[in-house]
C-alpha cells in the first residue's frame, strides 16, 4: 500500500482542472448561504495567485479555511504533502469529500474553524501553513485565532475584506491603525499580496478584497513584553477610540500619579490616543506601570 507522504507526491503530469473548477463555480447553479459568507472565487488567475503566495509546500501541511467548492483546494492539493480543510457547510463538506476522494493528500473535516484546534493537525513538530479565501463575517476571529496558535503556524495567506486589510496592514498614526493593526503587527509581517474587484467572485461581494500574507514573526521577546498582559494593556489602551490613552487607562484602573511618571518617561505625551503610538512605546510604559514600586 502506497503511504500517505508518497501517494501526495503522485501529482499529475499536466492538470489544468482547477481552471474548470473556478468556471464550474460559475456554471453549476449552487444555493450559496450569505449567511456563511459564501462568496465563491470564480477568478482562476486569482486561484492561482493565492496558492503562489504560500510559497513552497511540498513538505508541509496546509490547513484551508472555508474551502468551499474547492477552487483554491484544486491547486494546493497537488503541491502539498498534505492539505487539511475545515468547511462548516454541511452540504459542501460531503460534496467535498466526494471531490477528493481520490486525492489522498486531502482530508476535508466539517467544523467551525474557530472550534479547532489547529495545533493537533500537525504531523510531528512541524509548522503548518494556512491559507482561506475567508467568510468575511468572522475574519477578526479567525485572525486572532491563528494568532492564538501563531507557534504552530510558519505562514498564512487571506483573502479577507479590503477595509479590513487596510485596518490590519496600517500603521500608527494613520485613521486605520487600531487594536486589530496593533495586534496582528505583534504577531506577524504582513504584505498585500493582491487585490480583486467583486466581479471574481459568485455572488459578488458588496466589497473589493484584498489577499495578505502573515509571516508569524511574534515581537514579543524583542520588546520584553508577556503576550497576555501586554495584550489586555492594549486593549484597554485602545477601548474608546475618541478618549486619550492616559484616560482610557486611567478607565481600566491605572492609577493617575503612575501614569502621569510613565507616559513622559516613555515619550508619549498625556494627550496622545492609543491609535498614534507605535508598539515599541507603548512596550515601554506597559513595562514602566508594570514595575513592582
Ligand atoms: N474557498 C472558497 C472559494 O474561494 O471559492 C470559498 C470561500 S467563501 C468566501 C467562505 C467559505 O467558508 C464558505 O465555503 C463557507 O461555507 C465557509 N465557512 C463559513 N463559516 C465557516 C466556519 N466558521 N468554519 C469553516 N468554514 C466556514
Amino acid at each position: 500500500m502506497m503511504r500517505r507522504s508518497q501517494a501526495s507526491r503522485a501529482k499529475p503530469k499536466v492538470s489544468l482542472s482547477f481552471l474548470s473548477r473556478c468556471r464550474n463555480s460559475r456554471e453549476t447553479p449552487l444555493k450559496h448561504k450569505p449567511k456563511l459568507g459564501q462568496n465563491f472565487l470564480v477568478d482562476p488567475a486569482a486561484c492561482v495567485a493565492i496558492a503562489d503566495a504560500l510559497g513552497n509546500v511540498s513538505a508541509q501541511t496546509v490547513v484551508e479555511i472555508g474551502p468551499g467548492r474547492g477552487a483554491i483546494t484544486e491547486i494546493l492539493a497537488r503541491r502539498v504533502k498534505r492539505l487539511v480543510a475545515i468547511e462548516l457547510d454541511r452540504e459542501l463538506a460531503p460534496r467535498l469529500r466526494t471531490q477528493f476522494a481520490e486525492t489522498p493528500s486531502v482530508e476535508i473535516i466539517e467544523a467551525d474553524v474557530l472550534t479547532v484546534d489547529l495545533a493537533s493537525l500537525r504531523e510531528g513538530e512541524e509548522k503548518l501553513a494556512v491559507v482561506g479565501n475567508l467568510p468575511y463575517y468572522i475574519t477578526s476571529d479567525i485572525l486572532l485565532r491563528l494568532f492564538e496558535f501563531h507557534d504552530v503556524i510558519s505562514r498564512a495567506v487571506v483573502m479577507i475584506q479590503r477595509e479590513v486589510a487596510d485596518r490590519v496592514a496600517a500603521s500608527p498614526g494613520t485613521r486605520d491603525y487600531g487594536l486589530l493593526s496593533a495586534t496582528a503587527q505583534l504577531y506577524a509581517r504582513l504584505e498585500r499580496v493582491l487585490t480583486l474587484p467583486p466581479e471574481a467572485f459568485l455572488p459578488p461581494p458588496e466589497v473589493h478584497s484584498t489577499v495578505l500574507r502573515l509571516t508569524m514573526r511574534p515581537r514579543f521577546a524583542e520588546f520584553g513584553v508577556d503576550p497576555e498582559p501586554f495584550i489586555e494593556f492594549l486593549k484597554a489602551g485602545f477601548a474608546q477610540k475618541r478618549k486619550t490613552l492616559a484616560k482610557n487607562l486611567r478607565a481600566a484602573g491605572y492609577d493617575s500619579a503612575r501614569l502621569a511618571a510613565a507616559l513622559p518617561a516613555a515619550a508619549i505625551s498625556p494627550l496622545a490616543r492609543a491609535e498614534e503610538i507605535e508598539l515599541e512605546r507603548m512596550a515601554a510604559l506597559w513595562k514602566n506601570l508594570s514595575q513592582e514600586n
